[in-house]
């Protein structure tokens, strides 16, 4: 998870900053943590606390929902059977690394096994750079001249390994520091730009922005638009900026008017909360009204939650029945290519 990492010379520069400086060398890290980080930091203590057995678990254990009790769980369980007997270190003191002039902390080491574990919560994305600098800091320490990196994505019950060199870790680390540095580096808009600090002042979105806004002039011709493949891909991207600053403004205008402000336009309605029955209530009558129907009404389990319950409510002896996992017909939606950062 990379907690209290820091670099010598630029705090932006650190391991967990590294997937996001290898697409746009310009981001910043934001100083306010949001939700997702601040989750993702209470897995991540729960976690260690775990692994080394510590009395805290049961505390933080009280903060976490069931589902996030089962997942830190399930990546306790993928260690343990990935070490097989070996020592399993999770001390943070056991598992702080330095490489090229950086620093970080591991979430588990197994220096026997030359491997390494990172717990990782919400959506998949890129850890590989992070992975890298942290293999490359164990490499230098353990003297070894391999090792294998392991992501523990706990929220979809998913291990990403990498297997480096000593040479390869240290190129992919040393190519995002030298382009960190560069000079002449410039903003490159990308996925990370949400949770960058200067999200709102960065001049290569607000570029954007303005090239979009002008669609609203009488001159705008969207079948133009529409028919040049070229035009219809910028103005996508465009639009998706746009989307993101709208919901900022948004939620700047709700908290204006909350606190008796006003903005020109527009007011907070109040939509009446939807009705519904708890499922206990609807426990109680579920003998007379039929298992069949009601558990019909509540629609297909996801099978992360069942097989979560299966581990939790049947005998151990009792295997899964994979045969019951059923998948969904494939679905189609628009995503942005990934952005290349500028040479
Ligand atoms: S906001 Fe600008 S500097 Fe930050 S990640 Fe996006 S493009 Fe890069």
């Amino acid at each position: 998870m990379g907690q209290g990492e820091g670099g010598d010379q630029v705090s932006a520069l650190r391991p967990s900053n590294l997937p996001k400086l290898a697409v746009c060398p310009c981001y910043e890290s934001n100083p306010v943590a949001g939700p997702a980080a601040e989750r993702g930091t209470l897995l991540d203590s729960a976690f260690r606390a775990e692994l080394l057995g510590l009395e805290e678990r049961l505390i933080i254990a009280n903060k976490l929902t069931a589902d996030e009790i089962a997942a830190v769980a399930w990546a306790v369980s993928m260690v343990r059977a990935m070490s097989g007997r070996e020592r399993v270190l999770a001390r943070e003191d056991d598992c702080r690394v330095k490489m090229l002039g950086l620093s970080g902390t591991a979430d588990a080491v197994v220096p026997s096994r030359l491997t390494h574990f990172d717990l990782k919560t919400g959506m998949r994305r890129n850890y590989r750079e992070q992975m890298a600098a942290y293999a490359l800091g164990f490499m230098e320490s353990q003297f070894a001249d391999e090792w294998t990196a392991h992501l523990l994505f706990c929220d979809q019950r998913e291990v990403e390994s990498f297997k480096f060199t000593y040479d390869e870790a240290k190129a992919i680390v040393g190519e995002v520091i030298e382009a960190f540095y560069d000079l002449n580096k410039a903003p490159n808009p990308c996925e990370y730009c949400g949770w960058c600090a200067k999200t709102e002042s960065c001049t290569a979105r607000r570029a954007i922005v303005a090239e979009a806004l002008p669609v609203a002039d009488p001159g705008f011709d969207f079948e133009a638009v529409a028919a040049d493949p070229d035009q219809l891909g910028r103005f996508l991207a465009a639009c998706a900026v746009v989307e993101d600053f709208r919901e900022r403004a948004k939620q700047i205008a709700t908290d204006r008017i909350k606190a008796g402000g006003a903005v020109t336009g527009w007011k907070l309605v109040t939509r009446k909360g939807s009705e519904f029955v708890d499922c206990e209530t609807v426990g109680r009558h579920i003998g007379e009204m039929g298992f069949g129907p009601v558990l019909a009404a509540y629609g297909n389990l996801s099978a992360t939650k069942f097989r979560d319950l299966w581990s939790q409510r049947m005998p151990g002896e009792k295997p899964f029945p994979d045969e019951s996992v059923k998948h969904a017909a494939p679905s189609t939606y628009l995503k942005q290519s990934k952005p290349k950062a500028k040479p």
